[in-house]
């Protein structure tokens, strides 16, 4: 389970003495196996949330629990655990694969930094993930920057799947990708996330996407989550005039 409890981000805008406050005051529980998805325009403080639901941003106030433990506490191996439990896939997966790793390589990493698998474990493992991805066989061997954008994120995935995460958490991980490339990365989340039981949190500019996806949909907007409805098919449940504007674009 993943607590936020009153939690704030603000950020020093250069060149001037504004705070601007990204994240504000935000409050909400996500349940261990639940599909989330949060959506917003672009600067309302999406990816803002998702570092610091990683620990990858420390907050300016407030908390954020982890299976109880407070995430900007944690040190040294606690933390490292944490980063393997908690995995967030960014747009451009470039940043998180070393352009000099092959992509088995890039696969292997997580599986030798945080679990004991023995090496036809691992090549099998390593395999399995390729081929759940359906990327072109040939890619195994290929550099990061040698993939096109669709082939990335696919090896991003499989990426964050090798550590066996409890939480994975997409900013927004299918923009940009052609239709077919996206419905079959959207499938397989669904597919993942029923038959692992993983928690997913899921940010999107698209409503129609969330829509599709969650069970929960949670709306942003200026640093503040403005709707948080469980999902279970009629748009109906909405009620605020911003969330009635954005269905309203998609209809
Ligand atoms: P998008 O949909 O375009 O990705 P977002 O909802 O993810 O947008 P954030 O990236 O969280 O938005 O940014 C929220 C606000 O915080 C923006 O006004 C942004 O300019 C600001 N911001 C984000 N990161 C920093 C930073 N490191 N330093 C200063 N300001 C930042
Ligand atoms: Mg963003």
């Amino acid at each position: 389970m993943i607590k936020v409890n009153n939690l704030s981000k603000e950020f020093h805008e250069q060149g001037t003495s504004n705070e601007l406050l990204a994240v504000d005051h935000v409050d909400f529980t996500i349940q261990n196996g639940s599909f989330c998805a949060l959506v917003g325009e672009s600067g309302s403080g999406k990816s803002t949330l998702a570092q610091l639901m990683c620990g990858l941003l420390v907050p300016s106030s407030g908390e954020v629990l982890f299976e109880g433990k407070n995430i900007s506490l944690c040190r040294g191996k606690q933390k490292q655990v944490l980063r393997s439990k908690i995995q967030l896939i960014l747009q451009d997966g470039k940043g998180a694969m070393d352009p000099r790793f092959t992509v088995y390589q890039i696969i292997a990493e997580p599986i030798r930094n945080f679990r004991k698998l023995s090496k036809k474990e691992e090549e099998r493992e390593i395999n399995d993930l390729l081929t759940m991805m359906e990327p072109p066989e040939e890619i195994k061997l290929r550099k990061a920057h040698e993939l096109s954008g669709g082939q990335q994120k696919r090896v991003c995935i499989a990426r964050a799947l090798a550590a066996q995460p409890d939480v994975l958490i997409f900013d927004e991980a299918v923009s940009g990708l052609d239709v077919l490339v996206r419905k079959h990365i959207l499938d397989l989340l669904k597919r993942l996330h029923q038959e692992r039981k993983m928690t997913c949190f899921f940010i999107t500019h698209d409503l129609d996407v969330a829509l599709y996806l969650a069970d929960r949909v949670m709306v942003m907007r200026c640093g503040k989550i403005i709707e948080d409805r469980t999902f279970h098919g009629s748009t109906d449940c909405f009620t605020h005039p911003y969330t009635k504007l954005l269905l309203h674009s998609i209809a």
